[in-house]
């Protein structure tokens, strides 16, 4: 039975960097018809929020990426100090004493040598004695996991075959001196616990997996498959990181984008495969496969997803709309017209507003000098009363008996004057909508 989940810390919105984690692991459990877990990674109390939380549910629900299962950390302390005894008992978790400014001289000295700054495990010497003085002095240690020095091997679902020389990774801290359990071991105790299969995750988490493989299998743990996706730059290639709080699905859900077009995009960038619009999730799950992924960088470009949306909305069916028509003022009885004239002319489906007072309120002419004349005299020929699909062919026709112009001389100058713009819908179907044409 697939596994997957989603895991983030409620200290932030979800953003574009970690929707594509959350979509990939959807897909994947939603295709082998397995299990969606979303867990939120909030054993940091000083970080963590309600706000935060709510927020992303909120987003997944408007993406429709539905979870099976949620659970939190911060309610499972009791199971990471259960997984911290075994590990004490069995001497892979030891304590340390270390101040961040003892550990960053190391670190540089070892650096200015040439060598990789790995932690010298000189606690794993202190006598009991020595620890009571130290803990007397500075309060209670913290905790590190013994790796075993040795190559650690997977198999990546998207980097391929990877090896990892533990020897050249740090001792990573499970627990702080305060007591806090740290993500590495709340992660790893969680992935066991809810029998997670496959785990999918940004490439700044892979030497994570190393040492996270060797905590599994200290703990009697089965250890998952994993894949590590590219991190997300922007259009240039250039770092995304400091751009991501503005690239938050709020903000987009604000701009008007839809849900599917952004889906549809997130779910292939990065592959060779055409990113195309979906319109189900159906067929997104259908389509998906996460060995199309390459390991480089992925460029993303917040305007990509705007044709998407055009795409998407344009095709929507009235019903779909016709709400958000009534809410503009739209009378009932031409509401079903008004979609048909400006859904082809909208990218997000606030353009609607822009269209409807038009129709409404009328534009402010757009008369070239050349054209005065023309347009007044066409104006004046205009027909008294409704118009209706049939005006336009027959005032044009009229126009170019009257004053000889023809083509683009004829349509485009009345065209401006009635909408001001050189582009839009279909005249002969506008013409019936505009409520307050001025004659003269
Ligand atoms: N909370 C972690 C993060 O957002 C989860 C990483 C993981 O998927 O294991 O980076």
């Amino acid at each position: 039975m697939t596994t997957t989940r989603f895991a983030p810390s409620p200290t932030g919105y979800i953003h574009v960097g970690n929707l594509r984690t959350a979509l990939m692991n959807y897909l994947i459990a939603q295709k082998a018809g397995g299990t969606f877990v979303l867990r939120l990674d909030d054993t940091d109390p000083e970080r963590s929020t309600q706000e935060f939380a709510d927020g992303i549910k909120e987003d997944l629900t408007w993406l429709g990426l539905n979870w099976d299962r949620s659970e939190k950390q911060s309610e499972r302390l009791d199971r990471y100090n259960e997984a911290a005894d075994h590990l004490r008992a069995s001497g892979r978790l030891y304590e340390c004493f270390d101040t961040p400014v003892e550990l960053d001289l190391k670190r540089k000295k070892l650096l200015n040598m040439g060598k990789p700054p790995v932690y010298d495990r000189s606690a794993l010497d202190l006598s009991e004695a020595e620890k009571d003085v130290l803990r007397k002095e500075r309060g209670a240690g913290h905790w590190r996991f013994k790796l075993d020095q040795e190559r650690i091997e997977f198999k990546d679902g998207i980097l391929g075959d990877l090896s990892i020389d533990a020897a050249s990774v740090s001792d990573p801290v499970l627990i702080r001196g305060d007591g806090q359990f740290l993500y590495t071991l709340a992660s790893v105790c969680d992935d066991i616990d809810y029998g997670i299969t496959y785990v999918v995750r940004g490439s700044d988490h892979v030497t994570n997996t190393a040492t996270q493989i060797q905590i599994i299998q200290a703990l009697g743990g089965t250890v998952p498959s994993f894949a590590h996706h590219s991190l997300l730059t922007g259009p240039q290639g250039e770092a995304l990181s400091k751009r991501l709080g503005t690239l938050a699905l709020r903000d987009l859900r604000a701009q008007g984008i839809q849900p599917m077009a952004l889906l549809s995009h997130m779910a292939r960038i990065g592959t060779s495969d055409p990113v195309e619009l979906r319109t189900d999730m159906a067929e997104l799950i259908e389509g998906f496969d996460i060995s199309h992924f390459g390991a480089a960088p992925t460029k993303f470009d917040v305007d990509d997803l705007l044709p998407l949306t055009a795409h998407y909305n344009q095709g929507l069916a009235f019903e779909k709309v016709a709400e958000t028509i009534k809410a503009l003022g739209v009378p009932d009885d031409q509401a079903e017209a008004f979609w048909a004239v400006a859904s082809a002319n909208i990218t997000v489906l606030d353009d609607l507003k822009g269209w409807w007072e038009l129709c409404r309120d009328g534009a402010t002419p757009l008369v070239d000098d050349e054209d005065k004349e023309f347009v007044a005299q066409a104006l004046s020929m205009l027909p008294e009363g409704a118009l209706d699909s049939e005006t336009w062919g027959s005032w044009t026709k009229a126009v170019k008996e009257a004053t000889g112009r023809k083509g683009r001389g004829l349509f485009m100058p009345l065209r401006k004057a009635l909408t001001g713009m050189e582009h839009g819908p279909d005249m002969s179907h506008l013409l019936p909508l505009l409520q307050n044409v001025k004659r003269a």
